[in-house]
């Protein structure tokens, strides 16, 4: 059976990439359908923290560091708009973010890290500062003795990003667009005359153009198209407590109050591959170090844990390029879609659209891998921070 409209593009993945990029393309006017395998699936997006982060990001790749500040930039606009068109809040604030440092020595690494990025991007400037225990203290009255210090931009800030994910589905149907749940891709093809068939739910649908945005699905779809996308899962487990009353203004790499009140404790960065079941030891150790830093939350009551699978390049880096064998096959998977929604769908979108990349994402080409020395991480078992 054959999907009846014609669509100018095929969004495989509809997560918080694929989402928000078929969210720019809607509002480019083009003709979109999201297909997406849905709830089942493994779905980071529905089990992230809700970060939108600068500070950190890019270490070794000037590129992601321009790229993440770019959307933290563009999110007031995104969010705002996205908010306007759909009536559904994201909860969106900016009050910029802290990284804790509980000893000398994270202290010390931070501020090398931090140190490192201001070398990394020279003039253009690198706004976060480190603060000692005090200036940490004066914005975070509840910090106990255990914190030494933080690192501190002023460009982060923190969504709901299960209503983010809500409100962009909502703009795509609402301007008439189709968002299809349950349409798992069977097939992909780049056709000989140009142009792509995507076989998913029994249907077949064609367009001139396909986005793939499928998470962990990407290396399975990539295949398809004669790419290799080196891809992982990474485990990361968070903790909820019940609703208090507010006491963090500021969200925190670990800690995050949402608009609701509850206080996110969070996440583990755990080797474990499609896992994404939770263990006591690792939440206990996120809880114990939440308490640490801020002995308040001792009292609090946890009522939900979750884990959820990441979606990681050896790098840790963005992954975007157009299928060199296949024209109009675009390719967008991250580790940070919360942070990056706003550069997705206001600015990855266009490029798609007008069908070319530009040389500032050149960098973050899946090539790099094939190049010796490109950076790797090497997986870490078991760590526990925010990224
Ligand atoms: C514990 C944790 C904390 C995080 N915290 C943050 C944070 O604070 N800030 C931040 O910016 N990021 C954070 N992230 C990362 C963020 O959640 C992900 O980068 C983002 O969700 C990735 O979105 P995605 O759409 O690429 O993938 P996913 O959310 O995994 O979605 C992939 C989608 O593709 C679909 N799919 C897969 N295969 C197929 C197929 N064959 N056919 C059709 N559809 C398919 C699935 O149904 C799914 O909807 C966190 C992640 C985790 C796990």
């Amino acid at each position: 059976m054959t999907a009846g409209r014609d669509y100018d593009v095929l969004v495989l993945g509809g997560g918080l990439v694929g989402a928000a990029i078929a969210h720019g393309l809607t509002r480019r006017k083009l003709r979109v359908a999201v297909l997406d395998e849905g709830d089942l699936a493994f779905r980071a997006s529905r089990g992230n923290f809700g970060l939108v982060w600068v500070q950190g990001k890019g270490r070794g790749m000037p590129a992601y560091a321009d790229w993440a500040r770019l959307s933290a930039d563009l999110w007031p606009e995104f969010s705002a708009e996205l908010e306007a068109i759909t009536g559904q809040p994201v909860y969106y604030r900016k009050p910029g973010g802290l990284a804790l440092c509980l000893s000398e020595s994270e202290m010390e690494e931070r501020a090398t890290l931090i140190r490192g990025m201001h070398n990394q991007q020279g003039p253009k400037g690198y706004d976060c500062q480190m603060l000692d225990r005090k200036a940490v203290r004066e914005m975070l009255p509840q910090a106990g003795p255990a914190v030494v210090g933080a690192s501190y931009c002023p460009h982060d800030g923190h969504t709901s990003p299960l209503h983010l994910l809500r409100a962009l589905h909502t703009a795509i149907t609402q301007a008439g667009n189709d968002y299809l749940p349950e349409h798992r891709i069977e097939q992909l093809e780049g056709l000989a005359g140009g142009g792509f068939r995507v076989v998913a739910a029994g249907k077949t649908f064609a367009a001139p153009k396909v986005v793939l945005a499928a998470g962990l699905g990407n290396p399975g779809l990539g295949r398809q198209l004669g790419l290799n996308l080196p891809i992982r899962p990474q485990r990361g487990q968070i903790l909820v407590t019940e609703r208090l009353p507010a006491m963090f203004h500021y969200p925190i790499n670990g800690v995050r109050q949402t608009a609701e009140g509850s206080i996110m404790l969070g996440s583990s960065q755990e080797e474990v591959g499609f896992n994404n079941s939770t263990s006591v030891d690792v939440l206990s150790r996120i809880a114990s170090r939440a308490v640490r830093a801020f002995p308040v939350l001792a009292g609090a009551n946890l009522v939900r844990t979750w884990g959820a699978l990441r979606v990681l390049a050896p790098d840790e880096f963005p992954i975007y390029l157009e299928a060199p064998d296949y024209p109009g096959a675009f390719i967008a998977t991250c580790h940070s879609g919360v942070s990056l929604a706003g550069a997705h769908a206001l600015r990855y979108a266009s490029y798609v659209a007008e069908g070319r990349l530009p040389a500032e994402l050149a960098p973050l080409h899946v090539r790099r891998f094939d190049v010796q020395t490109a950076a790797r991480t090497e997986p870490r078992a078991h760590r526990i921070s925010g990224r």
